[in-house]
């Protein structure tokens, strides 16, 4: 049986993805390597155990604990061939692209994700590299696989495992908890939204619904869990 838990790291989700092997999913950010042991002991998991770090796009908020995880670890980072420049150039900022939601609101999103975003991370030679076909994870110890799932960010994948549970980085993600909403009364828990960043809307829901053909359980990179009946919504 596969058994996930969340770690979160201000507000950033990552994942630990027990099946025959074990796995990290993103990798949280803005914490010290010194913090990180720390995050683990909560979880009961040990540093040795974790195999692979899947890494779900290339925003720093994912991936800016790469290199220092897998430090701590020894595990191989695996992503898509995008992610893989990011984590190679270490350059954090001018990698997102909003949209035309983000600009209201007196910008408070569009502030927050700019001021809260580091000029680099710590660059680290990612381990194994798919492109737009994504990657079968059995192999790897993992009942699932990774698809490729664009919209957020060209970078973007998502884990989606054979009991219909699936991780899904910033595909959909819970505004509330992004950060710099957590007080406002407009954006209570459950204020799930899509397109606050994206490259292209159509395309994001077109990834979105993808993930749903294989998972009705979503684990994103903000905030709590969702289900079907949250998601589906949004991408009629
Ligand atoms: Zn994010």
């Amino acid at each position: 049986m596969t058994e996930i838990k969340k770690f979160t790291t201000y507000f950033v989700n990552g994942y630990i993805v027990k099946d025959d092997k074990t796995i990290m999913f993103d990798t949280g950010a803005l914490f010290e390597p010194e913090q990180l042991p720390g995050v683990l002991d909560e979880l009961g998991v040990s540093a040795e155990d974790i195999e692979y770090i899947v890494i779900s796009h290339a925003h720093y908020d994912h991936c800016m604990l790469a290199k220092a995880w897998k430090e701590m670890t020894g595990a191989k980072i695996i992503c898509h061939e995008k992610t893989a420049e990011a984590l190679r150039d270490g350059n954090a900022q001018g990698r997102f692209q909003y949209g035309p939601k983000c600009y209201d609101y007196d910008k408070a999103y569009y502030n927050f994700m700019e001021e809260t975003t580091p000029p680099t991370i710590p660059t680290v030679e990612p381990d194994i590299v798919f492109g737009d076909e994504g990657l079968d994870m059995h192999p790897y110890g993992i009942n699932g696989k990774i698809i490729h799932t664009p919209g957020h960010d060209d970078s973007h994948i998502a884990l989606v495992l054979d009991n219909r549970t699936a991780l899904t980085g910033d595909s959909v993600y819970d505004l509330h908890d992004v950060g710099c909403f957590t007080e406002d009364p407009r954006f209570p828990e459950g204020s799930y939204s899509l397109n606050w960043i994206c490259t292209d809307e159509e395309l994001l829901k077109d990834s979105v619904r993808k993930i749903l053909e294989g998972a009705d359980i979503f684990y994103g990179g903000h905030g709590a869990p969702m289900s079907r009946d949250v998601v589906e919504p949004l991408v009629k």
